[in-house]
């Protein structure tokens, strides 16, 4: 008997030891073109995200997180990499993202959170949109994901000869407007598929992996392919929002959310579980009530002001997360990476730069990020840097519409604690502030190689 009890202790500790030293699961909700303004949890009237708000009450929200680029793929390649995506090749000033006639995508000289968590033999998932390359070299299966669902590309790409001519028909689309492949791993199961039903088949592709690897780490990077156009909602999101379809396509997202959350709770891994929630770029502003709003930032997707790049960013992780943090630290989609593998003990990448800070001490409450300045691409140029409260623009240029940049010589000073919405140009009285963002700068620059430009590369002829 007294064996008997001493073998169920021995079991009873070596199990909770192993609990505690199993390494955590990460998921990454990655939304497309949502802008700052979008969540309730961040002040939007009339769309209502139930979920979201919930996770930002248990757990943290961000005021000041950045997404590494003002679009699509370059923001995708940071968010993957850790680093400016100047660094791989993946940011262009011709070619702002990949396109189906691309030829190019993430090299396989990056490593991807993905891959780096096969050193720990995580089960790895891709759900939703890549956009870092569709031809087979360049898939997430070929960049440490065990497996793939979604489209390759953005939803309003491969415009089908069925759609009308002329303006792209996003107030009224229709899925068959758009020849977009669905895909399965490397294989493409569907053409043209019913844009309604992508949120709910995603989510049903996220939690049967969830469901499947409950038991093992596991990082599931979950890129849904909305709010970008054109929107479309199931039938039982489609015309419930106040905010029209857009707000629908929002709350289905929020739903989608809510579903995952629901499930590792059900399977009693959400304490073991970091779940990340934030977007790719900021709104769309050019096309009005089809696009979000950046709340009282300024600009939109495409521009390096910060609505396009500032983003909502959630942290939810139940019992290491102190409920309803609001972290005002600087921090951006290029800290998850080392983030991620500091919280499953793996040694930081030291072959390569490295431009993301881990975020563990702020997740803890234990510390702020180390950050000595953040630096804003269009393209591949260069366009602002911010230092502290600080931001210095040394071109500035609208999203979309604008020719040119304007270039500022000294730059404009924007104080973002006082001004967020980047109305006040401080220069004159701040030339210290400016000389030490131009120092920050130029360390910067020495640390940037020539690579080969990824989003320039035609597709090969057949
Ligand atoms: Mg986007």
């Amino acid at each position: 008997m007294i064996r008997l009890l001493l073998t169920f202790l021995l079991f009873a500790g070596v199990s909770r030891l192993a609990a505690a030293e199993r390494a955590p699961n990460f998921i990454v909700i990655f939304a497309d073109d949502l802008g700052y303004g979008d969540l309730g949890c961040y002040g939007h009237p009339t769309i209502n995200t139930p979920n979201l708000d919930r996770m930002a009450r248990e757990g943290m929200k961000f005021t000041d997180f950045y997404s590494a680029a003002e679009v699509c793929t370059p923001s995708r390649a940071g968010l993957m990499t850790g680093r400016y995506p100047i660094r791989s090749g993946m940011a262009s000033d011709k070619r702002r993202v990949l396109f189906p006639n691309s030829g190019g995508g993430l090299p396989q000289s990056e490593i991807t959170i993905a891959k780096a968590l096969k050193a720990k033999e995580y089960a790895t998932a891709c759900v939703g949109k890549w956009h870092l390359g569709h031809l087979p070299q360049f898939l997430p299966t070929r960049h440490g994901f065990d497996s793939y669902f979604g489209i390759p590309y953005s939803n309003d790409m491969d415009r089908s000869p069925k759609a009308p001519k002329g303006r792209v028909p996003f107030n009224e689309p229709k899925s068959e407007y758009w020849d977009v492949p669905l895909m399965r791993d490397e294989v493409i199961v569907e053409r043209s598929p019913d844009q309604h039903e992508l949120v709910p088949r995603y989510t049903r592709a996220a939690l049967a992996f969830i469901e499947k690897n409950q038991s093992r780490p596991f990082f599931l990077y979950f890129a849904h392919s909305f709010p970008h156009v054109p929107l479309f909602a199931s039938k039982r999101f489609a015309g419930k929002s106040p905010r029209g379809l857009y707000g629908d396509v929002v709350e289905e997202v929020d739903w989608s959310v809510g579903e995952i959350m629901k499930a590792l709770k059900r399977l009693k891994i959400d304490r073991e579980t970091l779940v990340f929630f934030t977007s790719d770029n900021g709104p769309w502003l050019i096309f009005n009530d089809q696009g979000g709003s950046a709340g009282l930032l300024r600009g939109g997707k495409g521009s390096t002001w910060d609505g396009g790049m500032r983003e909502p960013g959630i942290a939810w992780w139940p019992g290491t997360i102190r409920p309803a943090r609001v972290e005002h630290s600087l921090a951006s989609t290029l800290d998850l990476l080392p983030t991620f593998l500091s919280l499953a003990k793996l040694p930081p990448i030291s072959d390569r730069v490295i431009d993301g800070r881990d975020l563990s001490p702020v997740l803890h409450g234990t510390g702020p990020v180390e950050r000595d300045a953040y630096f804003y691409y269009r393209g591949e140029t260069l366009f602002a840097v911010r230092q502290g409260q600080h931001k210095a623009h040394f071109k500035t240029q609208d999203g979309y519409g604008q020719a040119r940049p304007e270039i500022h010589t000294p730059p404009l000073l924007n104080q973002l604690g006082i001004d967020p919405g980047e109305q006040w140009n401080v220069a004159a009285t701040s030339p210290q502030v400016i000389a030490s963002i131009e120092d920050a700068l130029e360390r910067h620059r020495k640390t940037l190689k020539p690579v080969v430009n990824q989003l320039e590369i035609p597709l090969p002829a057949e």
